[in-house]
C-alpha cells in the first residue's frame, strides 16, 4: 500500500462556502474525492463576507503577512468537512465585502493583494498548523502567488518538498496587474521578464501559476489542447507549448452527493434511468415556477452566467427564429447587463413560452436541470462545463457546441452511444439546426427516452477523475 499523501488544496472560491461557477464545485467534491481516497486534504479559502455558514470556528491562530506597506493579518476559521478533510478560512478585512472578486462596481482594485494573501496564506497556514504538504495544489490565477513562494519564499522548510499543481479552470481570467504592484507586494524584480511573471509590462498572476508550478493540468484533454493554440491560448499559447510535456487534461466530475435526481431534496419528484416518472412532475413544476401552463411541449433551458465566453448572444439570436415551433425556454443567468435584457426582451416577446430570471439561484438551477428536456450551451469555449453533466445525470439530453469538454463528455446522438447533441460552428444557422434536431429526438419518445438513459448511465463521478490526480500527485511527490 503506497502511504496517503498530504495535500494543500488552495482555491479562492469552494462550494458550498463560495461559489462564482465551475470552480467552487471542483473546489468542493475534489478534494472529499481525495479525502476518500485516503489522502489528508488541507483546503485553504478566503473567509467572505458572503459566507454565512454558522459553524465554522475561530481556530485561535493568527496569520500575519508582511508586505512593504505594512502588514496585512487576521484570524484562521476552520471546518473538519469529512474524515481527513478540513476547510480553512482566511478572514481579513479586505474579504468582507458584498462579492467575491468584485460587486456591481466591478473587480476590486485591490485583488492582487487579496489573493496574494491567499496564496502565500495558505503555505503560512500550512505551516502554523504543523501540516507538511506533498503536493500542493493551485487553482486559477488567484494562487498564482503561491507557485512563485513556493519556489522562492520557502528554503529551508518542510514546504520546500512540496511539489505543485497548478490547475487552470478558465485561461480567459488571468489576473493581470500593472506593474507597481511587484513593489506593493514586495515581488523580487528579477522575476520581471518574458520568462517569468512579466506580461505587456505588468504582472500576470496567471502566467506566475504556469511558470512556476511543477505540472499544470486543466479541466478536459480538448481544452489543454485548445488552450496550446493561437486561437485559444490567450497569448499563453507559447508558454503553454513549452510546457506542454507537464500539462494535462482531466475531466470534472460531478457531486453525487449535490447532484443526483434520485435523492436532490430540490426537486419535487425523485427518478432515475429505470423509472423517469418523476421527471414529468419536475417538469410541471419547473412550467409553474415560472408561471407557465402546463404542457407538453418540449422545455429548452439554459443556466449560465451571462458573459461572452457562454454564447448566450448567440441563443438570443436564434431563439425568435425557433419558438415558432411552439417549443418553452427558461434562462437562468446572470452577469452581463446587456444580456440580461435579452432576456427579459425574449420573454416580453412571446409571453407564456419564455420564463426567465436574472440572478444566482442554485436550488432553481437543479429544478431546472431536472425538469427541462434540452439544455443550451452553446458556448465559445468551454474548458471543462459542469451542466451538461448535470444534465445528462438528470435525463436531460444537452446540445453542446463541440469546444474544450463540451467535446469530450457529449456524444452526438448520430452515434450508437450518443447521448447529446452536437454542432460545429459558432453560428446561428448551426444553433438553429442542432435545435430541430432536438424537436425531431422529441417526437420519437422511445429513442428520446433511450437517449435520457443512456446519458443518466454514464459515470461522471469525481471518483475516476480523482485518481487520475492521484497518479499525477504520486509522479511528482516526493
Ligand atoms: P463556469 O465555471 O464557466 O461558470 P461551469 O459549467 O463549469 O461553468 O459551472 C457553472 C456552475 O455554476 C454550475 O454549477 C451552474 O449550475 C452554476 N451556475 C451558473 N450560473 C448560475 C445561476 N445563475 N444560478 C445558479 N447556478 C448557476
Amino acid at each position: 500500500m503506497p502511504r496517503p499523501l498530504r495535500v494543500l488544496f488552495v482555491s479562492p472560491e469552494v462550494a458550498p462556502f463560495s461559489k462564482t461557477g465551475g470552480l467552487g464545485d471542483v473546489a468542493g467534491a475534489l478534494p472529499a474525492a481525495l479525502a476518500s481516497l485516503g489522502h489528508e486534504v488541507m483546503v485553504v479559502t478566503p473567509k467572505y463576507a458572503t459566507i454565512k455558514d454558522k459553524s465554522l470556528e475561530r481556530t485561535g491562530e493568527w496569520l500575519r503577512l508582511r508586505f512593504p506597506a505594512g502588514e496585512a493579518q487576521g484570524p484562521i476559521s476552520w471546518k473538519r468537512v469529512g474524515p481527513n478533510h478540513d476547510v480553512f478560512f482566511l478572514e481579513n478585512v479586505f474579504y468582507d465585502r458584498d462579492g467575491i472578486y468584485g460587486d456591481s462596481r466591478g473587480e476590486f482594485g485591490d485583488n492582487a493583494l487579496r489573493y496574494t494573501y491567499l496564496s502565500v496564506g495558505a503555505l503560512s497556514t500550512a505551516q502554523l498548523f504543523g501540516f507538511e504538504p506533498d503536493i500542493v495544489h493551485l487553482n486559477d490565477w488567484p494562487c498564482g502567488p503561491a507557485a512563485v513562494a513556493l519556489k522562492r519564499g520557502y528554503r529551508g522548510t518542510a514546504l520546500e518538498r512540496a511539489r505543485s499543481v497548478f490547475t487552470i479552470h478558465n485561461l480567459a481570467y488571468q489576473g493581470m496587474f500593472p506593474k507597481r504592484v511587484m513593489d506593493e507586494l514586495g515581488l523580487p524584480w528579477d522575476l520581471f521578464h518574458s520568462d517569468g511573471i512579466e506580461f505587456h509590462d505588468g504582472v500576470n498572476f496567471m502566467k506566475a501559476g504556469l511558470a512556476f508550478s511543477d505540472a499544470l493540468t486543466t479541466v478536459s484533454p480538448t481544452y489543454a489542447r485548445e488552450i496550446q493554440t493561437h486561437d485559444g491560448g490567450a497569448s499563453l499559447d507559447g508558454l503553454l507549448r513549452a510546457r506542454s510535456h507537464s500539462l494535462t487534461g482531466i475531466v470534472n466530475g460531478i457531486d453525487p452527493a449535490v447532484w443526483n435526481p434520485e435523492v436532490d431534496p430540490a426537486i419535487p419528484a425523485h427518478f432515475s434511468a429505470a423509472d423517469l416518472a418523476g421527471k414529468a412532475a419536475c417538469k410541471r413544476a419547473l412550467l409553474e415556477r415560472f408561471g407557465l401552463a402546463p404542457s407538453d411541449a418540449p422545455v429548452f433551458a439554459v443556466i449560465s452566467r451571462l458573459t461572452p465566453q457562454k454564447g448566450i448572444d448567440l441563443l438570443m439570436a436564434t431563439m425568435p427564429r425557433v419558438l415558432h415551433a411552439g417549443m418553452r425556454f427558461i434562462a437562468l443567468g446572470s452577469g452581463d447587463g446587456q444580456l440580461e435584457g435579452a432576456f427579459h426582451a425574449l420573454q416580453a416577446r412571446f409571453p407564456g413560452q419564455v420564463g426567465t430570471w436574472v440572478g444566482f439561484d442554485e436550488k432553481l438551477s437543479h429544478l431546472i436541470e431536472a425538469g427541462a428536456d434540452f439544455f443550451l450551451m452553446p458556448s465559445r469555449y468551454e474548458p471543462c462545463g459542469l451542466n451538461q453533466l448535470y444534465s445528462l445525470r438528470y435525463g436531460t439530453v444537452p446540445i453542446v457546441r463541440s469546444t474544450g469538454g463540451l467535446a469530450d463528455t457529449v456524444s452526438d446522438i448520430s452515434q450508437p452511444d450518443g447521448t447529446g447533441i452536437r454542432f460545429d460552428d459558432f453560428h446561428v444557422g448551426a444553433l438553429e439546426h442542432a435545435i430541430w434536431r432536438a424537436m425531431h429526438l422529441y417526437s420519437e419518445r422511445g429513442w428520446l427516452d433511450e437517449v435520457r438513459r443512456r446519458g443518466m448511465g454514464q459515470d461522471f463521478s469525481w471518483d475516476a477523475s480523482a485518481r487520475e490526480y492521484e497518479r499525477l500527485y504520486r509522479s511528482l511527490a516526493l
